[in-house]
């Protein structure tokens, strides 16, 4: 029998809902834990078993140091709906293989995206790309609202109009619709790529409307390779990258405080013994030393 994830079986074909008619469905997925695991331990050739270090030790090891391939041995291949515009971000992922409807072929569903008044705000001024936090009022929510649904209907009554009743083509007729039209594909990726596409998509910088599909996967991957999820926001969602000027700062605060930084670390390292294994505190004790601290 082909290598099983037991709670990823269990999630299969179930759609998870998305924005108002959207959805994430996991259709199929390929390889485990274990079978990262084993690609990696390939890499070695015939190890004794006693000598293997075990599956979550190893994953983790392989998140650390960036050895990828390992994780590329697995797939998962979703069924995915969602409004045209999140399609346009989430289609710029290009390591992925995508096959998406077509109006070309068939007749455009009338199914828009509206937003909630909780995610409707103002533009942002620090962020030209995003929006406000705070929600507006309840009377600009409703204006917002009415101007989208009336343009949206009218939209649709045009292309229904030119392709129904004037028997014009689909694929012309369709030029008409917006981009809050849903659209649907199925979408096939390797988890090292999945976990990119995740780390992109998960992000607060993230559009709230591609987030929302991001998380959707993200909880099929935590039920379907767990060890790997977990490296995964050890090691990179809740990591942390410094740049030459950030560290240089850091080093300063630093010696400032204390005038010896080893003394320094050794404390910190002692107050958080679970956190780091024997392995990572001498991984992190080289950083320092690279640092000068
Ligand atoms: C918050 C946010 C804001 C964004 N804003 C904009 C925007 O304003 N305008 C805009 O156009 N895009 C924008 N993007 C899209 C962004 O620039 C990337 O196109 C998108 O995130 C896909 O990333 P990627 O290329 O790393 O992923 P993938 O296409 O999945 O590629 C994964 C990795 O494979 C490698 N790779 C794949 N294809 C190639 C190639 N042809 N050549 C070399 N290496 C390759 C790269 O290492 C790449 O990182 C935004 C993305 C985010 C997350």
């Amino acid at each position: 029998m082909r290598p099983l994830s037991e709670a990823a079986e269990r999630l299969l074909y179930t759609e998870i809902p998305c924005l108002d008619h959207g959805f994430v469905q996991p259709i199929d997925y390929m390889g485990n834990d274990d079978e990262i695991a084993q690609a990696a331990r390939t890499s070695y050739g015939p190890i004794p078993v006693d000598k293997r270090s075990d599956t979550r030790t190893l994953l983790r090891i392989l998140m650390r140091h960036r050895h990828t391939s390992p994780f590329e041995m697995c797939e998962v291949k979703f069924r995915c709906k969602m409004p045209i515009f999140v399609a346009r971000q989430w289609i710029r992922h290009r390591t992925a293989n995508v096959n998406e409807m077509s109006l070309r072929y068939s007749e455009a569903q009338d199914e828009f995206y509206t937003p909630v008044l909780e995610h409707v705000s103002m533009q942002s001024k620090s962020n030209k790309q995003g929006r406000e936090e705070t929600p507006v009022n309840p009377e600009v929510y409703g204006e917002v609202l009415d101007l989208l649904k009336r343009s949206q209907n009218a939209d649709f009554e045009g292309y229904e109009r030119i392709y129904k009743s004037l028997g014009i083509s689909r694929e012309l007729a369709r030029t008409i619709l917006p981009v809050s039209l849903y659209t649907q594909w199925v979408w096939k990726i390797d988890l090292h790529n999945l976990m990119h596409f995740l780390a992109l998509r998960l992000d607060p910088h993230a559009q709230y409307e591609i987030r929302v599909f991001a998380e959707a996967m993200a909880s099929f991957v935590k039920a379907w390779v767990p060890l790997a999820w977990e490296a995964f926001v050890d090691y990179r969602i809740e990591a942390v990258t410094l740049s030459r000027g950030e560290l240089a700062i850091l080093r300063a605060a630093l010696l400032s405080h204390s005038d010896s930084t080893s003394a320094f670390v050794d404390q910190a390292i002692a107050l958080a013994p679970n956190l780091l294994s024997s392995r990572e505190i001498g991984e992190m004790r080289d950083k320092l030393k690279k640092l000068g601290i």
